[in-house]
């Protein structure tokens, strides 16, 4: 299934908004990122990544294709993004637009602050998260948030020469081939594939990254969060109102992961905006005390605007 832009981001957004009216807020402001995300994404030079330390064994093994980039590589495209998009994040969200503009400020004047950062977003470096977050006077959380938010349009800018150093298409692993993020959506599909002679009815599981949006092929069955495979322990939900849309959850580590059923889909759809179309699934995750895999910023500001804060 290709994704092709036969609606606008726009018109999905203000469908999205109608269907999940508790949820109009919440989908109009990071609909809004969202755009703005796949807009830069469009607009960032392509830089040279110079992944030359690239280990195919240790690709097979799981490292993703990031692990071979020097994340400074990172450094002009992470400061054009950032004064792109936490901006916008600062109108959204008010309480925290001081926080954001000084964040701003730091990446351009502190080239050791930034560094961290990049380390931090880049190769998931907590220690460096840890620090670059005490400096600024943020809670790691919310600093993490807002780095991923401006890194996305980055990597995903990247991904395909990325893609072009490995055999991607063998990669089995919960969590992105090309940046290592862990999925935001599975979605269910059939793709015809000659090397299977039997391809069941009811699909195979693909997941959706929500930073450099590549797409990638799963195992059924498996917790994403956890490796569990003990069926008694895991549960897919549906709601009443739609039976293409699940929730799988997982009582072994607590964490779920929103899926959408496609194998009768007919028309495209977009995926940069499917996981916000979900957000009510969130909702009926988190009240059951089940946490996202991926914490998307919707969920990590917390679904009302009351509980967005930076520290
Ligand atoms: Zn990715
Ligand atoms: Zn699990």
């Amino acid at each position: 299934m290709s994704v092709t832009e036969i609606r606008s981001k726009e018109s999905i957004l203000k469908d999205l908004a109608r269907r999940h009216e508790p949820f109009r807020e919440i989908v109009e402001r990071f609909g809004l990122l969202i755009c703005r995300q796949a807009d830069l994404r469009a607009e960032l030079p392509a830089v040279d990544l110079a992944a030359d330390a690239y280990d195919e064994d240790r690709f097979l093994n799981g490292e993703p294709l990031i692990a071979f980039v020097d994340p400074e590589a990172f450094g002009p495209l992470l400061r054009q993004a950032a004064s792109r998009i936490w901006p916008l994040l600062g109108i959204t969200f008010p309480a925290l637009h001081e926080t954001l503009n000084h964040l701003e400020r730091r990446l351009d004047a502190d080239t050791a602050w930034m560094g961290s950062c990049l380390r931090a977003v880049v190769h998931g470096d907590g220690e460096a998260l840890e620090q670059a977050a005490a400096q600024a006077g943020v809670s790691p959380d919310f600093l993490l948030m807002a780095l991923r938010a401006a890194y996305a349009p980055c990597i995903a800018a990247h991904k395909t020469p990325l893609l072009n150093m490995a055999p991607a298409g063998l990669w089995r692993k919960p969590y992105c081939p090309v940046c290592g993020s862990d999925p935001d959506l599975a979605t269910l599909e059939t793709h015809p594939d000659p090397s299977e002679f039997l391809i069941s009815k009811s699909g195979a599981v693909w997941h959706h990254c929500p930073a450099c949006t590549h797409r990638w092929r799963f195992v059924r069955l498996v917790c994403p969060g956890c490796g569990n495979q003990d069926h008694e322990r895991m549960s897919r939900l549906t709601p009443a109102e739609n039976s293409r849309e699940h929730l799988y959850v997982c009582d072994q580590c607590r964490q779920y992961l929103p899926c959408l059923d496609l194998v009768e889909q007919a028309e495209a759809l977009d995926l940069d905006l499917a996981a916000l179309g979900l957000v009510h699934l969130d909702a009926v995750a988190q009240s059951r005390g089940y946490a996202p895999l991926s914490p998307a910023p919707w969920t990590a500001l917390g679904l009302t605007e009351e509980q967005a804060k930076a520290s």
